[in-house]
């Protein structure tokens, strides 16, 4: 018997021609298999009918680790001989089939591992060892199909030994295109500021060993560049905050084992799952009692972020960095840049508060930022899905009728393709507001239409007229001649909710800073009633002004004093001009504020991340935003310590959730009751009040799903607090655990409602 095989999915670059190589071989069968132009795999097999069937049979059961089979296609027929083995073939260029993508990258693999500390292993020490079930793709892949010429492997001929073993089938990296070794493989050297070769033993074992005496460093990884140092020592984390014009900003680290972790944050079953999955995320861990890094790694927050070694050459500086049980290893970008991937470009744009370069020779053809988990509420939520999960697709409901391109919105940018029942979300863009960024974003999706195999037929972006985002997106429709669908920013939240989990309907509670209304204005604490098809605002936050526009959001005290003005407060005045010297202008600055809001200067919101803003300034939280979600993030750390001592029901007005009473009360309370528990209130007021307002409209309307979704989706206690109410009312709660309730998010929502309308 003769069958002939399509497998489409995630089966390049993880060992499956290996396997199936193996397989075949046992099975006394012949034939070949190939990698094909479109990421898909193909294979013919002859023989005897048992050994055919359950060779189809074990593709499936038996496949590689990292494999993922989204469809399998047979044909099964006469034997036409002709072969006399079995075959790896060289790829063919072919394409036609779609839904298959090359896979995200690995982190290293514990067969790898144990070769990389073994003395006698010829791999012992190599920064860059890999193998069929690991090591970077997505961040080395130029074209496909996945083979080594395609890569940025290609610069680096294999030696005699590494050949050896790249075409013995017994061998665990035959056919592996990673595969690399000390003599072969790119070679890493230390560089001085001007990114001047320093000639050293071991290039690793000394930059672990000046990160430990306090000196920063970039260092070039898999997707991109770190900036490197102590978590001990206070002075460069300083210095580090000053040069990346960072202030309060937390800095991820990464920490030597999990054992050093659980010596200064809480880990929990779930959080350990994830800091040692082979994806490797940042972990946002809370800090313990015995929390000893350097306070200046995140500032005024009860949280730091967290990721182990995830390649050999982490380990490497760990052996030279000897007492640091973490380091700084934050994105090497400038501000609002895109993380930094060339060698020259990081000379040119990091060298002015680098003190050393750990570069190595392989080129990067995809930088990818790593990716941030969350416990929030007991399950794994992305803040930022990237690194190690990108670009594998995720599998989404609902028919769409054409193949839909998604641009995000301004912050968080994600890019994403949607068509077929999966949709494929770039790795993290993040900002576009600069020329750099919407660049980033432009490759970006040209790169995953190329690695998708697919033709644009629909595009889609935010409603913001301004967006970069948005003017990107009409530019290519114009270039790629489809439709462009623009979806309102909260609704596109909620469809990214009811994409993940199959849902045609619900009432959506989405909340976040900033997203662009249906009536041009400021929205983000909405109540919507969702469809495939459309959908309607049903209730919302109280209008609130913003006083001078942007600067109400990096200066929350504007919020809150407009906030107490609009609530009648007598002492409204008089309050803000006791903090005036927390206002960059001073007595000045706050007698602008008050004239502004008398002559009614302001534009209107009903943002949840104001509100929290101007709690975190009413009860001396924070008072200047450095960076997105800084108030509403020290809010929460200050809620974490508290309690429910204050008893405030949540005032509704029509289906308005009254936000100016929140502030009143704060003010009112604030000698009385501790900040924290203060803090603890403002969350449960607008959680107990937000439910409300969806569960009322959600048994009117007889619909079982209630959503909550947007950036404040990212708060454990408001989440948690909104679960408990909602599935205290018998209905069903959604979040989104597959993509980011943030912005990062958004383009799935897009896609999803683009590709639905066609
Ligand atoms: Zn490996
Ligand atoms: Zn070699």
């Amino acid at each position: 018997m003769r069958a002939e095989v399509r497998v489409l999915g995630i089966v390049q670059g993880v060992g499956f021609r290996p396997f199936i190589y193996r397989l075949a071989t046992e099975l006394k069968l012949k034939g070949y298999v190939r990698n094909r132009g479109d990421a898909g795999v193909e294979i013919v097999v002859e023989g005897d009918e048992v050994s055919v069937r359950s060779f189809i049979r074990r593709i499936e059961a038996d496949k590689p680790p990292a494999a993922q089979i989204s469809r399998l296609d047979a044909k099964l027929m006469e034997d036409k001989g002709g072969f006399k083995e079995f075959k790896i073939l060289k790829s063919t260029e072919e394409r036609g089939d779609t839904g298959s993508i090359i896979p995200p990258d690995m982190s290293i693999c514990e067969h790898c591992l144990k070769e990389f500390f073994n003395p006698s292993n010829r791999r012992h020490r190599y920064y860059f060892i890999t193998c069929t079930d690991c090591g970077p793709r997505y961040t080395i892949i130029e074209r496909l199909p996945y083979d080594r010429p395609n890569t940025t492997m290609k610069d680096f001929p294999l030696c005699p030994q590494c050949l050896k073993e790249y075409t013995s089938p017994e061998d665990r990296r035959f056919h592996a295109q990673t595969v690399a070794c000390p003599a072969c493989g790119p070679k890493a050297f230390l560089a001085d500021r001007k990114g001047v070769e320093i000639s050293c033993g071991d290039p690793f074992l000394e930059a672990g060993k000046l990160l430990a005496e306090g000196f920063i460093l970039a260092i070039k990884g898999i997707g991109g560049f770190h900036v490197a140092t102590s978590t001990i020592n206070p002075e460069p984390v300083r210095k580090l905050r000053k040069a990346k014009y960072r202030e309060q900003k937390p800095f991820a680290i990464m920490a030597r084992s999990l054992n050093a972790v659980q010596t200064f944050a809480q880990v929990s079953s779930l959080e350990e799952k994830l800091l040692t999955s082979p994806e490797r995320p940042i972990v946002l861990l809370k800090k313990s009692g015995e929390y000893y890094l350097a306070e200046e790694i995140s500032p005024g927050l009860h949280n730091v972020g967290v990721m182990l070694p995830y390649t050999g050459l982490h380990y490497l500086l760990f052996e030279g960095a000897k007492e640091e049980p973490a380091l700084v290893m934050t994105s090497g970008n400038l501000p609002a840049e895109p993380i930094i991937s060339d060698n020259q470009e990081a000379v040119e744009k990091l060298a002015g508060f680098v003190d050393y370069f750990l570069f190595h020779e392989r080129r990067i053809a995809q930088p990818c930022d790593d990716s941030v988990v969350k416990s929030v509420d007991g399950k794994p939520v992305f803040i930022r899905r990237s690194r190690g999960y990108a670009p594998a697709p995720i599998k989404i409901s609902g028919k769409l009728k054409q193949v839909a391109v998604a641009y995000g919105a301004e912050e968080n940018v994600t890019a994403c393709i949607a068509f077929n029942g999966k949709a494929f979300l770039s790795q993290y863009v993040g900002e576009v507001e600069k020329v750099e960024g919407v660049a980033y974003l432009e490759r970006t999706v040209k790169r995953l239409l190329a690695l998708t195999c697919v033709k644009p037929e629909v595009l889609a972006c935010d409603l913001h007229p301004r967006f970069n985002s948005t003017l990107l997106a009409r530019k290519q429709a114009e270039e790629f001649g489809c439709r462009l669908v623009q979806v309102q920013h909260h609704y596109a939240h909620a469809l990214s909710l009811m994409a993940e989990h199959g849902l045609e309907e619900m009432v959506a509670v989405v909340c976040d800073g900033f997203g662009y209304g249906a009536d041009g204005k400021a929205w983000g604490g909405e109540v919507l009633h969702c469809g495939l098809t459309g959908w309607k605002r049903l209730a919302h936050l109280e209008e609130q002004p913003m006083i001078g526009g942007d600067l109400a959001a990096l200066y929350p005290l504007r919020m809150a004093y407009g906030m107490l003005a609009r609530a009648g407060f007598e002492e409204a005045e008089e309050w803000l001009k006791s903090k005036a010297e927390m206002l960059p202008h001073g007595e000045q600055e706050a007698e602008v504020i008050v004239k502004m809001f008398r002559q009614g200067r302001f534009t209107p919101t009903t943002s949840t991340g104001r509100v929290l803003d101007a709690a975190a300034a009413i009860l001396n939280v924070c008072y200047r935003r450095t960076y997105e979600g800084e108030p509403a993030m020290k809010l929460e750390a200050a809620a974490s310590r508290g309690r429910k001592t204050v008893n405030l029901k949540p005032e509704i007005s029509g289906e308005v959730l009254k936000t100016s009473n929140l502030a009143c009360a704060l003010i009112e309370n604030s000698g009385r009751y501790r900040v924290e528990d203060l803090a603890y209130t403002v969350e449960e007021y607008l959680a107990e009040g937000l439910a409300e307002l969806a569960c009322a409209w959600a048994e009117r309307l007889g619909v079982k799903a209630v959503g909550f979704t947007g950036g404040v989706a990212f708060n454990h206690h408001i989440t948690s607090a909104f679960r408990r109410l909602v599935e205290g009312r018998g209905l069903k709660l959604y979040v989104n655990l597959k993509v980011p309730p943030g912005d990062g998010g958004l383009s799935l929502g897009q896609a999803f409602k683009a590709g639905l309308e066609g």
